[in-house]
């Protein structure tokens, strides 16, 4: 996690809007519950965002673009270059089509 104010304030101190304390008998802080993900930034009270997520969210988009990415291809039977997606089949004569890995 690495939280972020979104005004980009330079604020370093956060507060979990959805979290339970947790005291003991003595009212002695212990620890705390988040109920809900959701921070404000302490020093301008904007919302603040846990960019420690972003990294992995935009890798794995990334993989599902690479594995839809449709290829240019040279059909052997019908000759005609084709915009194919590995797999499939030459959308022109129907022929089945090796697509190269780039
Ligand atoms: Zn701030
Ligand atoms: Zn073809």
């Amino acid at each position: 996690m690495w939280l972020n104010c979104a005004r980009r304030c330079g604020g370093a101190l956060f507060r979990p809007l959805f979290a339970e304390v947790e005291v003991d008998a003595s009212g002695q802080y212990q620890g705390y519950q988040l109920l809900q993900p959701g921070y404000i930034c302490l020093n301008c009270g904007a919302p603040a965002m846990d960019l420690g997520d972003v990294p992995t969210t935009m890798a794995s988009d990334a993989d599902e673009d690479l594995a839809a990415t449709a290829a240019d291809v040279l059909c052997p039977v019908c000759e005609t270059l084709v915009s194919v997606i590995p797999g499939d089949d030459c959308p022109n004569c129907g022929a089945s089509l090796e697509v190269a890995p780039s």
